[in-house]
């Protein structure tokens, strides 16, 4: 979608509530009415100008020509029994995104992505297939949230963000920022930052810019290998960055921030999941304040690589605990909806899927 005026981008939601303002007020339109907008776009999940009751028809009729509210549409909406919605959403160049929202308790994890595509070529995520397209606007990372609100029932709200969906977070900084920023402000989502989790596969750099930036948001490290050798099987891209770099940073990471970083391992059978992978890898944390989270090949068709054992998983996370680390075990969520990492667009990329099942939200 093109801008529809000289001022404003792509859509409202790249806009904050500050900027959305001086925009009525250039168009001539009364200003307190950006504040009901936002309320209406944050607060009240409107998706068109038309379900906002309290503003006059002829101001609903201009901003819809010359303020669209989104960039980007939903294109198919899956719902798995255990409560894990997943949609596909599409831009408005015919790119595709996906994002999941997960149930845990009380808890409801939104999980976006930043890219289009992924650069990064992590050996088992079906996202790293297409290689890097493009960046996400901070308007396109919101409206992921926005959306998939929409699919979720009116008593729920969204009470986590985790940057871990298809791209590399910390590759798109200044958009990553904006969008941090409007999930936590009072106008925004109102989401309190120590309830948002940034990953990264090693752009230290970056890391250190968003501990300074954003001291309460959680960075999560993948690390995927106890070694260089094996890690560097498991992302091959990035092979100048060792296990020591990632170590490093996560020490400086609480030291900066006081908030332990996470560690994400990618199990992957016979390659990074045996006994002596777990007894190296807990030797090089012993002592470093951070949590280990494991998670289970998710098996993608196109990607050849082995499921570890559910014994071998075990075994993994005992041998952490055994020498005080603190270790969980993603369970694998929404598998009846192909809500692993980029296995929706892969899908809908090769059988023609939005054509075929395509859902209006
Ligand atoms: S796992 Fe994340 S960083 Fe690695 S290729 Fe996939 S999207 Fe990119």
């Amino acid at each position: 979608m093109k801008p529809k005026s000289n001022d404003l981008p792509e859509s409202v939601t790249c806009l904050s509530l500050d900027q959305f303002t001086e925009w009525m007020k250039e168009m001539g339109h009364p200003t307190f009415r950006a504040k009901q907008i936002f309320e209406w776009l944050y607060q009240h999940r409107a998706g068109e100008y038309s379900e906002m009751t309290n503003l006059s028809i002829g101001l609903r009729e201009a901003l819809v020509s010359s303020a669209p509210l989104f960039s980007s549409k939903v294109n198919t909406t899956q719902h798995s029994s255990d409560g894990t919605i997943k949609i596909l959403i599409q831009l408005h160049d015919g790119e595709k995104v996906e994002t999941v929202m997960i149930p845990e308790g009380k808890r409801r994890t939104v999980c976006v992505s930043s890219q289009v595509g992924c650069g990064m070529g992590c050996v088992f995520c079906a996202s790293g297939l297409y290689g890097m397209k493009r960046q996400l606007s901070a308007g396109e990372i919101i409206e992921q949230v926005l959306h998939i609100r929409r699919a979720m029932e009116s008593e729920e709200r969204v009470s986590n963000i985790v940057f871990m969906g298809m791209g590399e977070p910390l590759a798109n900084y200044s958009n990553l920022d904006l969008s941090i920023r409007a999930f936590q402000a009072e106008w925004g989502c109102g989401i309190g930052k120590r309830h948002m989790t940034v990953s990264t596969v090693g752009l230290l750099t970056r890391a250190k810019k968003l501990a300074e930036d954003h001291p309460q948001v959680t960075l999560a490290i993948s690390l995927h290998g106890p070694n260089d050798k094996i890690r560097n099987q498991v992302v091959p891209t990035i092979p100048h960055i060792t296990v020591n770099d990632l170590i490093v940073a996560a020490r400086e990471f609480f030291e900066e921030t006081h908030r332990k970083p996470t560690f994400e391992y990618c199990m992957i059978g016979n390659l990074n999941s045996a006994k002596e992978h777990a007894r190296e890898l807990a030797f090089r944390l012993r002592g470093l304040e951070c949590y280990v989270n494991l998670i289970p090949l998710n098996p993608v068709d196109e990607i050849p690589l082995d499921e570890p054992t559910r014994d071998d998983v075990n075994a993994f996370a005992a041998i952490l605990r055994e020498q005080g680390i603190e270790v969980a075990i993603r369970k694998r969520r929404g598998a009846d909806i192909d809500a692993a990492c980029g296995q929706l667009k892969l899908k809908a990329d090769s059988q023609g899927f939005f054509e075929r099942d395509a859902v209006k939200s």
